[in-house]
């Protein structure tokens, strides 16, 4: 930790006005609570959590289309994050039907290969977990297995925010995992000061003192503070994979509109494993009245502790929002370790 210690005397140094940094991570979350990095930082470096919960972001509206496949007499096989997470119709795990947890897509399939009932996985994250899914889909799983396609693309929400405005940033730490998967190419053309980070303290560390160091140059750059996982071009065989089986489509996110490009849709030759073609139904957008403020954290406007209901009538045990729910959001991580 000595490493630490000294990027964090330095830090003090440099920071001489108010900044904003947002990371795009639920592990970056994890991590910046787990070791108090908060508490060491100059007071006015403040890091805020953006859209990087792949539960969180997922819309009620596809909630309740997974509830209803369930009703239709599909096996819904999910992981046990999503379980928990409402929608307007309530969440998976008080739905009726046949609702299973699995590891992974390959967990689903299984179960499709023992059964003549459909199997629907319900697919989501970031870009991370697109590869895994894509050379599943490769493999030609049986016809009664599909997946509901909830997976988005962080580039583009990226984009939204800042052309948004509304969070005020000085800049942003890039996700290490998608990075390593997608490299760091494509958040080139944002013209803002950027550094992937990885998932260690000393990471977050360095990846912080980079910024600010950028920011205080007057740059706007990509650079890499994560070089023994991630390169510029990432994971070009995964890449290939990705997009030979999904091309970028519109989506709506939690919180967000409607992002151009920010999703993704199977290609025609594999629209057969799409469960939403095959039971002809569409994603309803649905108007969020709860007093649940994850909109406002996943656009990195607000804190946990913003929330009234946050610790009271929202715990862990019993969740309102999606950001209460998964291992990477923003309430969940700040009640485990802020207390
Ligand atoms: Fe939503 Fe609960 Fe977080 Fe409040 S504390 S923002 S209700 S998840």
């Amino acid at each position: 930790m000595a490493v630490g210690r000294e990027i964090i005397s330095r830090l003090k140094d440099q920071v001489t006005s108010d900044l904003r940094i947002m990371h795009v991570c639920g592990t970056h979350e994890a991590s910046i609570a787990k070791h108090g990095i908060r508490s060491v930082l100059p007071p006015q470096l403040n890091v805020v959590m953006g859209p990087g919960c792949p539960v969180c972001i997922t819309p009620q509206g596809e909630i309740d289309v997974a509830i209803d496949l369930a009703a239709e007499g599909c096996i819904i096989t999910t992981y046990g994050d999503l379980l928990r997470v409402p929608g307007s119709k309530g969440s998976l795990e008080s739905a009726d039907g046949d609702i299973r947890i699995v590891q992974g897509i390959h967990k689903a399939v299984e179960i499709a290969k023992t059964t003549d009932k459909d199997v629907v996985f319900i697919s989501v994250g970031f870009e991370t977990t697109v590869p895994t899914v894509a050379a599943t889909l490769l493999q030609e799983p049986p016809e009664n297995f599909s997946i509901l396609c909830c997976h988005r693309l962080v580039p583009p929400a990226m984009q939204w925010l800042l052309d948004q405005g509304e969070a005020d940033l000085h800049g942003f730490i890039l996700p290490g995992h998608v990075c390593a998967v997608m490299g760091y190419e494509e958040y080139e053309q944002f013209p803002v000061p950027q550094v992937v980070a990885g998932f260690e303290a000393e990471d977050l560390l360095l990846g912080l003192y980079m910024l600010v160091a950028q920011i205080n140059a007057g740059e706007a750059k990509v650079e890499n503070a994560y070089p023994r996982a991630v390169t510029r071009e990432g994971n070009r065989k995964a890449k290939e994979l990705m997009y030979e089986v999904f091309s970028p489509s519109d989506i709506e996110w939690r919180g967000f509109p409607v992002i151009p490009g920010s999703g993704l849709a199977l290609k025609p030759g594999f629209e057969g494993y799409d469960a939403l073609k095959r039971y002809e139904m569409t994603i309803p957008h649905i108007e969020d009245r709860s007093p649940c403020i994850c909109d406002r954290l996943l656009r990195g406007l607000a804190e946990p502790t913003d929330c009234p209901l946050y610790g009271t009538a929202c715990t862990p045990r019993s969740p309102v929002g999606p950001c209460m729910v998964s291992h990477e959001g923003a309430c969940r991580i700040w009640h485990q370790y802020h207390r």
